[in-house]
């Protein structure tokens, strides 16, 4: 006899189309819309590692891109909140869509310029800088907004803003790591590895 339970199973399996998302962060980054600008999979999965939210917490996501690591927070459990800040038009409303798609609709969005868009927000338990960390005030801001005990984590590509994460690490410690992902790909018929630009990342509690 043919159990209902099973076919029900079975079909929710099959469903067409169906994304089954990983309980782990460092998703695919094929499953956030984006235009290139995104924290790669294997950087963003030790980026939310960093952030280490706790039940409860509130995050700034500064230059949010496509909103992959404020989602990413939100998914880890649903007690978490994000708010993402970003300056693009474009890409902010691609936040809404990829956090709508993504099953975290209450993600927070503001449309604008850090830090004079980060005025008035709720204090967050961490914060994320991924774009916007070179422009003055922005780290600052972060940095007294941030409640005791918060973490702060800021990714720098440019020499430039590696250069102001060397001075606040100087002046404030916490840890400095750069991350080097290479992944193998073709080269003709043989194969190689292709390295990506280098993060250098700081992470700092209050
Ligand atoms: N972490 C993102 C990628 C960030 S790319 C992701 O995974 O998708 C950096 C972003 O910072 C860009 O979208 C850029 O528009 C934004 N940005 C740069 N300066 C900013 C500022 N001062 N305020 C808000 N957003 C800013």
């Amino acid at each position: 006899d043919i159990n209902p339970l099973n076919i029900c199973a079975i079909s929710v399996v099959a469903l067409p189309g169906a994304r089954i998302l990983p309980l782990t962060p460092g998703l695919d980054d094929a499953l956030f819309e984006h235009d290139g600008q995104i924290t790669k999979r294997e950087i963003r999965a030790l980026t939310l590692s960093a952030l280490a939210p706790r039940r409860g917490e509130l995050l700034w996501d500064i230059g949010a891109g496509s909103g992959s690591v404020a989602i990413e927070w939100m998914l880890a459990d649903p007690s978490l909140s994000a708010i993402a800040v970003e300056a693009d038009p474009v890409r902010a409303t691609r936040i809404s869509r990829n956090a709508n798609g993504l099953g975290v609709p209450s993600l927070k969005l503001i449309q604008g310029h850090a830090p004079e868009a980060l005025a008035g927000l709720e204090e967050p338990h961490a914060v994320f800088i991924g774009g916007g960390g070179s422009d003055p005030g922005v780290l600052d801001t972060a940095i007294t907004a941030l409640r005791p005990g918060g973490r702060l984590v800021a990714n720098a590509v440019t020499l430039e803003m590696e250069a102001l994460l060397l001075a606040r690490h100087a002046e404030l410690g916490g840890t400095l790591t750069r991350f080097s992902i290479e992944r193998a790909e073709a080269i003709g018929s043989m194969t190689g590895w292709k390295p990506a630009r280098p993060i250098v990342q700081w992470v700092w509690a209050k």
